[in-house]
């Protein structure tokens, strides 16, 4: 540490640090490192210098500042993270540093110039990504489960094949629209072989997701192939007996909602070391310790958080899990969360809804700037809200007090 009578604390750019009245945290991009620390007067006095946008990331501190214990505490952590540190005075004139802030481009108010005064869209159908289908629903599907995650729902409504079509037509205007996931039970699907063989001449991807129970009865998986993958879903696995197909392109989406199931799925995987598979929970309503237990975040997840500047400046705009899906239900109700109300219906032009959840929307944008987590010196490292949150009816995944 210089010992000049004026010193400066800096931080780099790609370090964020974000404060509450009683605590803080120090992120930095670069190594992923963090430290957390307690807040008090004085250190707040010093990083609201810090983050003075004016200040250029910088703030000077004089020999009283420099010689307080929790300055020079709170200078050797930022210093053992590599995330700033201390310089004189004559080195802090050199360095300019900006403070990592979110620059949106292309915001809700810059659609709706475009739209309203200059009759143009821009290029808001590139929002788009993925487009689900939920076909015709299956009779072991289940209508809560829907709503958190992509499950068939029990109806017996079937959507139109040639609405389908229509809707992936009119959705072409996406540059980035590269998946098609279909839900519910394909085989029951009247004339399926056609639905099948014209998807197959779109240039993308389809991931048809049917349950366990409805494949089990139809073995005709001939149509698969690496553009065209089936992903199983199964569910209550403690209480069944699986034998599972072995295909690259199948993968297996174990539902789990118990420490059974958990297990279950362990004896299964160790049996099949070949199965492509992935594991996710389900809240039936019953098993809120399980997942206070397994989906809640806790403080020491943080320490590991290993994200990008760019991927903390995403959960600052989008929610990371909705943005660019559209889920279309078997009764044309067109869905940008499943959890909420439709947003639109099959016969209407995708960019009509697309504009719609952008400008007005509450979905696609849903991000961490609700209470509590406003207040959490987490609110960027969290992964965006989810529908586990709506369907526990929390505002927040933790038991953290904020
Ligand atoms: S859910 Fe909210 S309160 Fe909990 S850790 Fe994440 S940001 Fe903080």
């Amino acid at each position: 540490m210089n010992k000049v009578e004026y010193s400066f604390l800096y931080l780099n750019q790609e370090t964020f640090l974000w404060t509450n009245n009683e605590k803080g945290c120090v992120y930095n991009c670069l190594n992923q490192k963090i430290f957390v620390f307690k807040n008090n007067e004085v250190l707040n006095m010093v990083l609201e210098e810090l983050l003075n946008v004016n200040n250029l990331y910088r703030t000077r501190l004089s020999q009283k500042l420099i010689l307080d214990k929790n300055i020079q505490n709170w200078i050797t952590d930022i210093e053992n993270i590599e995330a700033g540190g201390v310089e004189s005075e004559e080195d802090a004139k050199k360095r300019i540093t900006f403070k990592p802030l979110l620059k949106i481009q292309q915001t809700q108010d810059f659609y709706r110039y475009n739209y309203e005064q200059r009759k143009e869209s821009g290029n808001i159908m590139d929002n788009l990504h993925t487009l689900i289908f939920n076909i015709n629903g299956s009779k072991y599907g289940n209508d809560n489960y829907f709503k958190q995650i992509l499950y068939p729902k029990q109806s017996t409504e079937v959507l139109n094949k040639d609405d389908v079509f229509d809707f992936i037509d009119n959705s072409k205007k996406s540059n980035l629209l590269s998946t098609v996931g279909l839900l519910g039970n394909i085989w029951e699907y009247p004339d399926y072989e056609k639905l099948i063989s014209n998807l197959k001449n779109y240039p993308y991807r389809v991931v048809y997701y049917c349950l366990e129970e409805d494949c089990r009865s139809n073995t005709n998986i001939d149509f698969l192939d690496e553009n065209f993958n089936l992903n199983i879903l199964v569910t209550e696995c403690a209480s069944k007996k699986i034998s599972p197909i072995i295909s690259p392109h199948i993968l297996y989406t174990f539902i789990v909602a118990s420490e059974q199931d958990m297990e279950q799925i362990e004896d299964i995987v160790s049996l099949y070391p070949a199965l492509s598979y992935k594991v996710i929970p389900i809240y039936t309503g019953k098993n809120i310790d399980f997942m206070r237990e397994y989906v809640f975040i806790r403080e020491e997840d943080f320490l590991n958080a290993n994200l990008s500047k760019r991927e903390i400046f995403t959960r600052q705009a989008i929610n990371i899990h909705d943005f660019g899906t559209l889920t279309i239900d078997c009764d044309g109700a067109v869905y940008s969360n499943t959890h909420s109300s439709p947003i639109g219906r099959i016969d209407e032009s995708p960019h009509s809804i697309v504009y719609r959840e952008i400008t007005e929307g509450k979905c696609w944008l849903r991000i961490r700037d609700q209470y509590p987590c406003s207040n959490c010196i987490y609110q960027w490292l969290c992964p965006s809200p989810s529908n586990y949150e709506l369907a526990i009816e929390r505002p927040n995944l933790c038991d953290l007090s904020v």
